[in-house]
């Protein structure tokens, strides 16, 4: 039975260890963390990913809520500019949930599958070759443990210290910080199923409901020469309520890694999720990417009996993908946050195109599939 290291327990290490395990690899995963607790926030999963999960027997189903649309609205005036449905082509739904409700049932399939070790408490810290394909050295309160397997999976996340180890490039900062909170949706708002968002000048908030209860999460996106909420509690007094009722969670400054999948030199080590290509969260997309390449890396490593031949197709089916997804951020960055008179030139091209048209623009981003069968077979 082929072995695999999985270095980091977020949503791209426990979805990688998942994916390998179904398809019959013996998994260790090693976490930093001494436990692993509920932290982030609010996060969207959109269709592609939701096919993902269920695929590989996560249950999701029930956590979180469904949304239906993104609701983009002005920011100062509320003004509705436009309605993006988000729902794939075939009738597949997106989820809003809580990170950490999102986490549990990953880890409750992880605890269930067949082939996976579980180790907190240790820090990845060096590797090397093994006997049979690479060794790592983990520092532990107990001092430093090794472990070897054929392939050693990153999924330590935007400060990768196996990326580090192999000299990759740094994570970059963005210039952008995101302000969180977690609110409770107005009483006299009737619930809805809509993910809104508010576009202003250099700024731009976002708001949905991630349980039954009413539990709303916000991220306010904001410059990182002003990391405060600036003009934004003067602007739609729906979303001002909503930041006034809210605890806050804390800042993020945001950096992203430059795409990367394989170590150099043909070494049997390859990089997942954000350790592998974080990116800003304009398009929702960092952990949806991350939950494809686990699939589309174990598909790939299921294919072939070359592990050198399988990460370089991991590398090829990849690295479109992810060009076409930064290409989406980039885009959502330029006009999000546009000053006016610009915000209304583009408020008026918006206003013209119908949801069903706004939603074709996305099909190729929520209508993937995680296919196992042609470009991953021809290896
Ligand atoms: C404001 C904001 C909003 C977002 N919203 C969305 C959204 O709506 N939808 C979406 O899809 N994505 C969203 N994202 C992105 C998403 O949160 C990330 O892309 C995703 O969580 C990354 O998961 P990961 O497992 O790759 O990394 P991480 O979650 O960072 O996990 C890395 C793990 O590795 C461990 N680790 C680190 N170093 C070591 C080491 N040396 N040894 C051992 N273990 C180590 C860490 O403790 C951690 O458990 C958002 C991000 C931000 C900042």
């Amino acid at each position: 039975m082929p072995g695999a290291i999985v270095v980091g327990a977020g949503i791209a290490g426990l979805t990688t260890a998942l994916a390998l395990a179904s398809r019959g690899w013996s998994v260790r995963v090693h976490e930093r963390a001494d436990g692993l607790d509920p932290v982030g926030a609010g996060i969207q999963l959109s269709p592609n990913a939701l096919d993902v999960l269920d695929r590989l027997g996560v249950a999701i189903g029930s956590v979180g809520v469904a949304a239906d649309s993104v609701v983009l609205r002005d920011g100062p005036s509320g003004r509705r500019i436009a309605t993006v449905p988000v729902e794939s082509s075939d009738g597949r739904g997106y989820r809003v949930l809580h990170r950490a409700d999102l986490q549990r049932v990953l880890l409750d399939a992880v605890r269930s599958a067949p082939g996976i070790a579980m180790h907190l408490g240790r820090t990845f810290a060096s590797l090397g070759d093994g006997s049979s394909g690479i060794r790592a050295v983990f520092e532990t309160a107990a001092g430093p443990v090794h472990d070897e397997a054929d392939l050693l999976i990153a999924a330590d996340g935007v400060r990768s210290a196996v990326a580090s180890h192999f000299r990759l490039q740094p994570p970059r900062p963005s210039g952008a910080v995101a302000l969180r909170y977690s609110s409770t949706a107005d009483p006299g708002e009737s619930p809805s199923a809509a993910i809104e968002a508010w576009l202003g000048a250099r700024r731009h908030a976002v708001r949905y409901r991630i349980d039954e209860a009413g539990r709303e999460n916000i991220v306010i996106i904001v410059p990182e020469s002003d990391p405060t909420l600036g003009p934004v509690l003067g602007w739609d007094p729906r979303l001002a309520a909503s930041i006034e009722r809210a605890r806050p969670l804390g800042s993020w400054p945001l950096s992203t890694v430059e795409p990367r999948w394989r170590a150099p030199g043909h070494r049997p080590v390859a990089f997942v999720g954000d350790a592998a290509h974080a990116m800003l969260p304009y398009a929702a997309q960092g952990a949806a990417m991350a939950i494809e390449d686990a699939f589309v890396l174990a598909a790939c490593l299921g294919a072939s009996p070359s592990r050198a031949k399988a990460l370089a197709r991991y590398e090829a089916l990849r690295a479109p993908r992810l060009g076409k997804v930064l290409q989406r951020v980039a885009f959502h960055r330029r006009v999000y946050h546009l000053p006016r008179p610009l915000s209304l030139a583009r408020d008026a091209a918006l206003a013209l195109r119908s949801p069903a048209s706004l939603r074709r623009d996305l099909a190729w981003l929520y209508d993937w599939r995680a296919e196992d069968g042609a470009s991953i077979s021809e290896i």
